[in-house]
This record gives structure tokens, C-alpha cells and sequence, in this order.
């Protein structure tokens, strides 16, 4: 499951608990991305908050990783590198990519759709406010699954704590105490400015 988790919220530990069970997954791998090119316009957290934040909030389930694979890439973070690394770290794995259904509707503007298809199974998760649209996808590489309806963004979650408005019981306890160690999303110490 890729992501920018800036944060990592309860709504992404959902979907990612539903996938593995609806297809029986041995492992599901966060991958924080290192730097998002879509999200190149605004500023993102250090990729080690986030990837420390992924780690906290996966930590207590067994089938839960993180990876640092694009954390760990220089230059902005292509989902078909991604792949690519995973699949020659589990050669015998049969990958399945884990994505909110916004970001598969935008899934053919990527690069190297074609080989993305070959290397992953694609599961877009809906999100509340997301139709499910599969129109142009390769219909035997991709499956949209319905999770619990839970309307938690990581963009709200950066305004609440900027706002001073809660976050506890939107996020793991964990990171609810790790946002406010190093101050994130406060104005303060957390964002990579040269981004
Ligand atoms: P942002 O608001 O900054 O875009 P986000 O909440 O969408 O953050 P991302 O890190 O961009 O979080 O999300 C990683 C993946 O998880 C994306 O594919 C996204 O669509 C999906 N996702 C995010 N929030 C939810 C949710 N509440 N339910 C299901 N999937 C989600
Ligand atoms: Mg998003």
C-alpha cells in the first residue's frame, strides 16, 4: 500500500486490514513515498517522520510492514519503481497494489501503465465521497472493494492539527503523540522546505 501518509490515518489501516482479509494477503507493505511527483505543489513532511509514523501506527500487527523502498530513492517516487523494487525483493510474491480509488482514476496518466499492470494486481479502495469508476482499467488486473466509510484525509488531519482541533481517535494514539513530539503540521519543524 503506497502513500504519502502525512499522516498515516485509521482510514489507511482500514482499507489495508480489509484487502488483506478480502484476498487473504500474507503481508501488506506500506511504502511511504519519497518524494510524491503529484504532489510536487505543496510542502510534505520529512520522509523519516513519515516513514517513523507508518512504522508506529503498523507496529502491533503482525502482517502489517513498512518499506523504505521509495523513501530510499532518490528523485520523485513513480509507482512503477515501487514495483519494480518490491517485485525483485519477492520475486515469488504475487503483488497486489493497494490504492484509494481517486488515485486509480488517475492510474492511466501514470508512467509505464502498461508494465504497472503486469508486475500488480491493482485494488482500489473507495473512499466516501468516491464513485467507483473502473472505466479505460484492464478490468482482470484491477478489483475496487468497498471498505467501512471512513471520511478521515490526511489533508484535514494537517489543517485540525494546524487549527488546534483534535486528532485523537482519527489516528493511531501513537501518532497522535508523535505529531505532537516533533510538532508537525503546526508550522514548525516537520516540513522538508525544499521541497
Ligand atoms: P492527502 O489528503 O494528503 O492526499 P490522503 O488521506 O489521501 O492524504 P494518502 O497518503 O494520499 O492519504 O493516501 C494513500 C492512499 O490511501 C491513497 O491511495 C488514498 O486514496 C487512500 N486513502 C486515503 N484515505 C483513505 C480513506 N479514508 N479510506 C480509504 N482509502 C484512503
Ligand atoms: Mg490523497
Amino acid at each position: 500500500m503506497g502513500g504519502t501518509f502525512d499522516p498515516i490515518h485509521h482510514g489507511h489501516l482500514v482499507a489495508a486490514s480489509e484487502v488483506q482479509s478480502v484476498f487473504g494477503l500474507d503481508e501488506v507493505i506500506f511504502v511511504p513515498t519519497g518524494r510524491p511527483w503529484q504532489k510536487s505543489d505543496r510542502r510534505i513532511s520529512d520522509p523519516e517522520h513519515r516513514y517513523l509514523m507508518t512504522v508506529v501506527a503498523t507496529a502491533a500487527n503482525p502482517v502489517f510492514t513498512v518499506s523504505r523502498v521509495d523513501v530510499d530513492r532518490p528523485g520523485a517516487t513513480y509507482t512503477i519503481d515501487t514495483l519494480r523494487d518490491l517485485s525483485q525483493l519477492h520475486p515469488d510474491a504475487d503483488l497486489f497494489f493497494i490504492t484509494g480509488a481517486d488515485a486509480l482514476q488517475s492510474i492511466l496518466t501514470w508512467k509505464d501503465t502498461q508494465e504497472i499492470f503486469e508486475l500488480a494486481h491493482f485494488v482500489g479502495v473507495t473512499r466516501p465521497e468516491h464513485e467507483l469508476e473502473t472505466d479505460g482499467l484492464p478490468a482482470d488486473r484491477v478489483t475496487l472493494i468497498e471498505v467501512p466509510a471512513m471520511a478521515i484525509s490526511s489533508t484535514d488531519l494537517r489543517s485540525r492539527v494546524a487549527g488546534g482541533a483534535p486528532v485523537w481517535y482519527l489516528v493511531p494514539d501513537g501518532v497522535v503523540q508523535y505529531i505532537n513530539k516533533y510538532a508537525l503540521y503546526t508550522g514548525g519543524d516537520g516540513v522538508d522546505r525544499e521541497h
